[in-house]
């Protein structure tokens, strides 16, 4: 007993030419062959970016990672592996808007690609796609702190930004992957519905909150807040990228008091002293250390659960 398969193949050899034999032979072949090394290799430099890719990509692409979420993403050290990583890629895709400026240019490099280098095949730039929020309006110095000219590289944590950028995600994955094109149309629909729905809950429950002032650490929440109609009163970083002075620490405390500020919403991936100690300064205000990217805290696997967390925080911090 033979294949069955292989028996109608036989078949159908039999009674064509040989040239059309070679074909059917060849197209064989690729179907057996093909479903595991057909997928897409993406790199993605953070988890968030990763999350999306996953979103529109599923189980056509695999996505592998350089930052992980529990690091900040500004500052990683440039290791070989992440360089062997992207030498075996078809597609490397930044956050961009400067976010891994410090090391993600290097890494591609040296990973001898050429065509993921920006502008090539293989390379995508997210904040390109992106309405930017805090671009400077001046030149851009060192005494400003971590200030990028093309403005704040935090966009992931506003779901409306994120379900429009799945659209341009799924033609750039089907330019490279043409087989699966619809498929990544289709994902890529679904999400930005899914994730519109989930933001008009998230907004309700905001809506509710007594209050929308907070206090962040660093501006990796400017998009959140602009989303959610928050008023972000201060920060406990001076300057971008510039740890909290004694001096600062002070004036953000007289700010809360001024402002009735109840909430300081810390990146889990800072100190989180600083910020207990401007809490004890102000009463009855508390700190929340707060996952603000995938996979920076357990259960946070996509950007939506990132989000979720966040307004549960928001609303922990409104409880009298
Ligand atoms: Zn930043």
């Amino acid at each position: 007993m033979g294949n069955p398969v292989l028996e109608t193949f036989r078949t159908t050899v039999r009674t064509a030419t040989r040239a059309t034999a070679h074909r059917l032979l060849l197209a064989a072949t690729l179907a057996f062959a093909s479903p595991a090394a057909a997928k897409l290799k993406v790199v993605a430099a953070t988890t968030d970016v990763a999350a999306l890719v996953r979103a529109v990509g599923g189980d056509d692409v695999d996505v592998e990672t350089i930052a992980r979420g529990t690091q900040d993403p500004h500052y990683i050290e440039a290791k070989p592996s992440y360089m062997t990583k992207l030498a075996k890629a078809d597609l490397v895709i930044a956050n961009g808007l400067g976010l891994e400026i410090g090391w993600l240019p290097n890494l591609i490099r040296g990973a001898r690609n050429p065509k993921l280098n920006p502008g090539g095949a293989g390379y995508m730039e997210l904040g390109l796609l992106v309405r930017p929020l805090e671009v400077p309006a001046g030149e851009v110095t060192r005494a400003m702190g971590d200030v990028h000219p093309e403005g704040n590289p935090h966009f992931t944590l506003d779901p409306e930004r994120a379900a429009a950028l799945a659209a341009p995600l799924a033609e750039k994955l089907g330019r490279l992957a043409p087989e699966a094109k619809t498929r990544f149309s289709e994902r890529a629909v679904a999400f930005a519905k899914s994730t519109r729905e989930k933001l008009k809950g998230w907004a309700e429950r905001v809506a509710k909150l007594p209050t929308r002032k907070v206090v962040t650490y660093h501006s990796s929440l400017s998009y959140f807040a602009d989303r959610f109609g928050l008023d972000v009163v201060g920060y406990l970083e001076p300057k971008p990228g510039i740890p909290p002075s004694a001096a600062h620490v002070l004036e953000v405390i007289a700010a809360m008091k001024r402002e009735r500020v109840k909430i300081v919403l810390v990146d889990n991936y800072f100190d989180p002293k600083i910020a207990d100690r401007v809490a004890k300064g102000v009463p009855g205000a508390r700190v929340e250390a707060v996952g603000i990217a995938v996979e920076s805290a357990s259960g946070l696997n996509t950007l939506a659960d990132v989000t979720e967390g966040l307004i549960s925080a928001l609303e922990r911090g409104a409880k009298p």
